[in-house]
């Protein structure tokens, strides 16, 4: 450890306690990860639990030259919340109080480590809850969900965390403290709120959050359409949403997946069907219960075998956890799981899966489907058993043509997870040098040391190179880190 390190890490300790900084490698070692494939080693990982204490963590760091990583629940799965250049990673899950719950304007205001679904099931018994629902939401801070501009299965009705943002209030990488918007809709001058929505903890860290509060809807229904083929459930989708209808949600899982749910969670989904479609419709019972006939008759015309409807809350509610855990249940069939995503026009999804398949031959390996089918946004999952020599390779290549074959039908490389540390080399597919160029000076102002979060998002350093690389990196830049045309 650098002596910086090490009067940093003294000085942590004294004002935070011991239990608040983690210095020895076994301690470390646990947050060399998040949910992605990548892995690095934090230098020190600290937990500072009020806004005074953040302050001092990011003011230290400041003084020492070190770097700076925040961290939420670190369930991430494209590298964000790892310390790709080691320093220091800033664990806010302990920041985890609901400071305001005002249900006569809908909004709370919340520490980014409190729990998406904490938030929600605080607001219940109001009759209200927080819409943004990643699969992940038992365990993701709200704090993640904002830096990563998170989605999930009701995404098409509601849009994702950025729609749901009204404020934040956030420390610049030297200490001193911005505030963006408020609780109101709208604020005067550029939305610097939307902004840090979705800039993946490279701008600023993030200590508290105004959030709108959405009313539970009075009706909702789910239905399950079976099918044979794969391309039937996708013309599916496109009829529905052509026909004028927003489901709440409308999912879409392939025959190797919904198997892999089936033995893990019994949902009921068939298993003998090629692909499923979980549809819900949501809204005032009026509206709800024509929109579901008007469903259910399109799926049939696409070529659905059958579209069942869940008879009760229960049944629901069994769908819906097959849905959620569908990572898990995948989980148990390799050592290994590689999770993606992608964005495509809805109009080609078939087309897309039937190129992702060939992909996958080509390459040796297993992959299955889950997506949110409504939004266009593909999450092929690839199994592999990283322990074999070159099966890790096998599986980033294959990802990334996928990755390419979306951007190439007009997509995009990422709908939720964000860039991180695992596609900032793939930038260069969806934007121009110039727009990456704005970028980097978007950040330069915020981090203009390029301390906070180095190494994601943006495929390069151009700013910052030397002062980086005179800070002696775990991995100083080389001629390869420059942006480059990504060999997919
Ligand atoms: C099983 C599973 C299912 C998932 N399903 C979904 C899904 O449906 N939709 C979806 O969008 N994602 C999904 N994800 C991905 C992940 O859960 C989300 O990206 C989530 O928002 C990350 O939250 P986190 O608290 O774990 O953040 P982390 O992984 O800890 O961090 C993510 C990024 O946010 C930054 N960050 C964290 N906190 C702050 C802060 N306070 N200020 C500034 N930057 C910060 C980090 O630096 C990092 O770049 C899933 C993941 C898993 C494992």
């Amino acid at each position: 450890m650098s002596a910086a390190l090490q009067s940093a890490s003294a000085e942590l300790t004294a004002r935070l306690g011991s239990a608040a900084v983690f210095n020895q490698p076994v301690q470390r070692m646990l947050y060399e990860y998040d949910g992605g494939v990548d892995t690095a080693l934090p230098d020190l990982v600290v937990f500072p639990e009020t806004r005074e204490q953040l302050q001092f963590v990011v003011e230290t760091a400041a003084r020492y030259e070190l770097l700076l990583v925040p961290r939420g629940a670190g369930t991430g799965l494209s590298g964000g919340a790892i310390a790709r250049h080691g320093g220091i990673l800033v664990a806010l899950n302990r920041m985890r109080r609901i400071l305001a719950l005002d249900y006569a304007n809908q909004r709370a205001r919340v520490e980014p480590g409190v729990v998406n679904l904490e938030l929600s099931n605080a607001a219940a018994p109001a009759g209200y809850y927080f819409a943004p629902d990643p699969s992940s939401q038992q365990a993701c801070t709200i704090g993640g969900n904002v830096a990563e501009n998170s989605g999930g299965p009701h995404t098409l009705a509601y849009g994702v965390t950025v729609n749901h943002v009204t404020g934040l209030e956030a420390i610049l990488p030297d200490g001193r403290w911005i505030s963006a918007g408020g609780a109101a809709l709208d604020t005067a001058g550029p939305d610097i709120a939307g902004l840090l929505t979705g800039s993946e903890g490279t701008l600023a860290i993030v200590a508290a959050i105004t959030v709108k509060l959405t009313r539970r809807p009075e009706a909702a229904r789910t239905l399950l359409a079976i099918y044979d083929s794969i391309d039937a459930a996708a013309i599916s989708v496109s009829a529905i949403t052509s026909a004028g209808l927003i489901p709440a949600a409308l999912e879409m899982l392939d025959g190797f997946t919904l198997r892999a749910v089936e033995d893990y969670i019994h949902a009921g989904y068939p298993r003998d069907s090629a692909a499923v479609l979980l549809i819900e419709l949501e809204g005032l019972e009026e509206e709800v219960e024509p929109g579901m006939h008007a469903v259910r008759r399109l799926c049939l015309q696409a070529g659905a075998r059958e579209v069942q409807l869940a008879r009760d809350a229960e049944q629901r509610q069994r769908l819906w956890k097959g849905r959620k855990h569908a990572f898990g249940a995948a989980g148990r069939i390799a050592p290994s799981l590689y999770v993606m995503d992608g964005v495509i026009p809805r109009t080609r999804i078939a087309e897309l899966l039937r190129a992702a398949d060939e992909i996958a031959r080509r390459y040796k390996i297993q992959l299955g489907n889950i997506f949110h089918a409504g939004d266009g946004n593909l999450h092929p999952l690839v199994f592999f058993d990283q322990r074999q020599p070159g099966e890790l390779d096998r599986a980033v290549a294959a990802s990334r043509e996928i990755i390419a074959a979306c951007a190439a039908v007009g997509g995009s490389i990422s709908g939720e997870h964000g860039i991180g540390m695992e596609k900032d080399q793939l930038m260069p597919l969806i934007f121009s040098e110039d727009d990456l160029d704005f970028m980097h000076r978007i950040r330069a102002a915020f981090n203009p040391q390029g301390r906070l979060n180095p190494g994601k998002l943006l495929p390069e350093f151009r700013a910052c190179r030397e002062t980086m690389n005179s800070w002696q990196l775990n991995a100083p830049f080389s001629s390869s880190d420059s942006v480059v045309s990504p060999n997919v």
